[in-house]
């Protein structure tokens, strides 16, 4: 059979042979002793990169999300960020199992909300309510189909949460994907925020790790919770320097991603049964709904991915999610759109072998 073609996640690629060189030859030692030269090498790259004094590595995304809400949030205090966000979605309840805090979630279209809804919410400050601890913001937004936030809509949420004086925190998962969309660079999308991160596991390819970057302060005490979380490693150099590697060999291709990602998104459009939810396609990822298949997305996505080797992400029962990635040549985008065609033109109007 045809190699498979992983469309799932941009979470599915692997360390390219560049990069496992750069691994195996990494200088390393104690990483808890601040004694390793390529941690302390990417914690430096990503601190310049985002304009922050201080940067920390992580193992996971999460983490990084997880230890800026214990730095700017006491128990019973609430993080305000949009309601499709990560943290919501995807980490396992970590701010209230960890951290004691409560998530509010804010309305509004492709994964971000409104500075007059922010303000909306925080003018509710009876007894009653909770404290608002920080204002999160996901760039790009992940179940927004990597929509971006445009620097005047982060200025308007961030004269909202100073005038509350409460701290900004990007999660910055895809924050490397605006950039090379936009121009912009990573320093200006984080002028205005007290916290952000990069996750290398994303579009940059790498097996392991993203990198928390706010002030020195900040960054002290973030190395306490890093320890506490159990996050603290030894000689992380190894996977840092895949890191390293990427942030010089992986970002500006990254615009290719999002011209397949068009180039789906397009095909599709022309396809029977689905429609495109993702409008426009900002950057790598692609939503769309198979509800005129007859099948369900779950079904959809398993019987595509036997029939043909192309894996989708099934996202509930009636959409389906397409990310982009290093590994997906545009063979593969051109392979994957007419296995898509030929599955759709089978499976029209429910009348699926
Ligand atoms: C993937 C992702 C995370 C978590 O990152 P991990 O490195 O997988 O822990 C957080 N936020 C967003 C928006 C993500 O896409």
């Amino acid at each position: 059979m045809s190699v498979l073609i992983d469309l799932s996640s941009d979470t599915q690629t692997r360390p390219t042979p560049g990069m496992r060189r750069a691994m195996a030859e990494a200088v390393v030692g104690d990483e808890q002793k601040g004694e390793d030269p390529t941690t302390n090498q990417l914690q430096d790259t990503v601190a310049q990169l985002t304009g922050k004094e201080h940067a920390l590595f992580l193992p996971s995304g999460a983490m990084c999300n997880q230890i800026a809400f214990r730095l700017w949030g006491r128990p019973g205090q609430t993080i305000l960020l949009h309601e499709t966000a990560h943290p919501i979605q995807y980490e396992a309840g970590g701010a209230a199992a960890l951290s004691g805090l409560q998530l509010t979630p804010l309305p509004g279209a492709r994964g971000k909300f409104s500075a007059e809804d922010l303000a909306r919410h925080l003018t509710r400050t009876s007894r009653h309510n909770p404290k608002s601890a920080c204002v999160s913001v996901e760039q790009t937004t992940n179940r927004g189909g990597g929509a971006i936030w445009t620097l005047g809509e982060i200025d308007a949420v961030a004269d909202v949460a100073a005038a509350n004086n409460l701290p900004l925190h990007m999660d910055g998962a895809r924050l490397m994907n605006a950039v090379v969309e936009t121009g912009i660079s990573a320093a200006h999308f984080a002028a205005r925020f007290d916290s952000v991160w990069v996750d290398l596991t994303k579009g940059l390819g790498c097996p392991i790790g993203a990198v928390l970057a706010a002030s020195a302060e900040a960054i002290e005490e973030a190395f306490h919770y890093k320890h506490q979380f159990g996050g603290a490693m030894r000689q992380s150099g190894i996977i840092a320097a895949a890191g390293l590697y990427a942030l010089d060999h992986h970002v500006t291709r990254l615009a290719d991603d999002h011209a397949h990602a068009r180039r789906l998104g397009a095909a599709l459009q022309t396809m029977p049964g689905v429609k495109v939810e993702t409008d426009p396609i900002e950057t790598n990822i692609v939503f769309f709904s198979v509800a005129g298949t007859g099948l369900t997305a779950p079904a959809f996505c398993d019987r595509l991915l036997a029939e043909s080797n192309v894996r989708l992400g099934p996202v509930d029962d009636t959409l389906v999610r397409a990310v982009t990635h290093l590994d997906v040549t545009d063979q593969d985008i051109l392979t994957a759109i007419d296995a898509l065609h030929t599955f759709l033109t089978q499976t029209k109007n429910g009348t699926a072998p």
